[in-house]
C-alpha cells in the first residue's frame, strides 16, 4: 500500500487510541469515587441442584441460593450498608444522607423464586431489596424455553412488600420500549404502575427498563407516567451526581463464587464491564430491535458459558491487544 495512505491510517489509529485512553481514565476516576453506590441486579435465585443442571445463559441469570446468601452475608460483614430504593432515590433527588458504602439490591422480572428463595434469605439477614415485576404472566420472559419460572402471584408480591422487598414495575410485556409508539410506551408504564399499586396496596414509584432498551424519550415518558426513579442495566456505579432517572446497575452473574463476586465490585472490573456494555449496545442500535431480538435469542441459545463476563472480558482484552499490535505494525511500515 502507498506509504502516505498507511501514514494516514496510523495517524487516525493513534488518534483513536489517545481518545480511548482519555475516556478510560475518566471512567476509572468515576468508578473510584469515594461516594460510589453499588446497585446490583439479580434475576432468579434457585436451589443448587437446579442450578447445576443449567448449561446455557441461565448460568448468568439464575444464582444458586447458597451463593446468593454468601454474597449478601459478605457485603454485610465487609461493612457495606444495604439501602432501599426509596432511600437511594431520596439521596439522588434531594441529597439526603446515605449510610457508608451503600449497596442497593434488585431483582428484575418478578419470577416466583425471588419470593420463594431470596425473600427468606434477605429476611434472615435483615436486608432490603426491590423486585421489578413484569405484570403480564404470559409475557415471553416467563416462557423462554431453557428454564422457566412463573410470575409471582399477587399474594407473593404482597408478602414481598410486607417482608422488605419492595415492588417496582418492569412494564407489562417485557418488550423494548425504544421502538414503540408513544401511546404504547405510556400504556406499558401507566398500566403496570397502576395495576401493581392496586395489587400490593401501596403506590409503586420506581421502574426498571426491560432489556435495557430505552432512549431519552422513554425517560421523559417515565416521568410523565409518575415514576420517581428509573433503573437501567447500564453498567457502572452511581454517586451523588447520578440522575435518579438513569440509575446504573450491574448484573451479578450466577456463576460468581465469592472471590469472583468480590472482584466484580472493584473499580477496574466495573470499568471493563462498562466498556463491554457499550459494545453490546452496538448491534441492536445498528440492526434495530426487530432483527436483533430473534438473533439475540439464537446467540443466547448456543452461547451459554461463552457469554459470561469471564470469557467476554478475555475476548475484549485479546481484541485490544490485537488492534494495538496491528497499529504498531502499520506505523512501522508507514514510516520505515
Ligand atoms: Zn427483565
Amino acid at each position: 500500500m502507498e506509504g502516505s495512505v498507511l501514514a494516514w491510517i496510523a495517524a487516525i489509529g493513534w488518534g483513536v487510541v489517545g481518545t480511548a485512553v482519555f475516556a478510560v481514565a475518566r471512567m476509572l476516576r468515576q468508578e473510584s469515587r469515594a461516594d460510589r453506590i453499588l446497585c446490583l441486579l439479580y434475576h432468579r435465585v434457585v436451589p443448587r441442584e437446579t442450578y447445576d443442571t443449567f448449561t446455557g445463559t441461565e448460568q448468568i441469570f439464575s444464582t444458586p441460593e447458597d451463593r446468593f446468601r454468601q454474597h449478601v452475608t459478605w457485603l454485610l460483614e465487609a461493612g457495606y450498608s444495604l439501602v432501599s430504593l426509596d432511600a437511594l432515590t431520596e439521596h439522588l433527588t434531594h441529597g439526603s444522607a446515605l449510610p457508608p458504602k451503600p449497596v442497593f439490591l434488585s431483582f428484575d422480572d418478578g419470577c416466583e423464586s425471588v419470593y420463594k428463595n431470596a425473600l427468606p434469605i434477605l429476611n434472615d439477614l435483615g436486608a432490603p431489596a426491590t423486585v421489578f415485576v413484569t405484570i403480564d404472566e404470559n409475557a415471553w420472559i416467563f416462557h423462554r424455553g431453557e428454564y422457566n419460572e412463573r410470575r409471582m402471584t399477587i399474594e407473593e408480591m404482597q408478602s414481598c412488600e410486607a417482608g422488605g422487598i419492595s415492588i417496582g414495575s418492569h412494564a407489562v410485556t417485557h418488550r423494548g420500549l425504544n421502538e414503540m409508539s408513544r401511546d404504547e410506551v405510556l400504556e406499558e408504564l401507566v398500566r403496570s404502575r397502576e395495576t401493581l399499586s392496586e395489587w400490593v396496596g401501596v403506590p409503586v414509584r420506581h421502574f426498571a427498563v426491560p432489556l435495557n432498551f430505552y432512549n431519552r424519550k422513554t425517560i421523559e415518558l417515565c416521568k410523565e407516567a409518575g415514576y420517581e426513579s428509573v433503573c437501567t442495566s447500564d453498567n457502572g456505579t452511581c454517586n451523588r451526581d447520578t440522575d435518579p432517572f438513569r440509575i446504573k446497575r450491574f448484573i451479578v452473574e450466577g456463576s460468581y463464587d465469592l472471590p469472583a463476586f468480590q472482584r466484580s465490585l472493584e473499580p477496574r472490573v466495573i470499568l471493563q464491564k462498562r466498556i463491554l456494555n457499550a459494545l453490546k449496545k452496538i448491534p441492536p442500535k445498528l440492526l434495530g430491535e426487530r432483527i436483533w431480538m430473534p438473533l439475540r435469542q439464537r446467540i443466547f441459545g448456543i452461547g451459554g458459558r461463552w457469554l459470561t463476563f469471564r470469557y467476554l472480558r478475555r475476548a475484549l482484552l485479546a481484541g485490544i491487544a490485537l488492534g494495538f499490535v496491528g497499529l504498531v505494525a502499520i506505523t512501522l511500515r508507514a514510516f520505515a
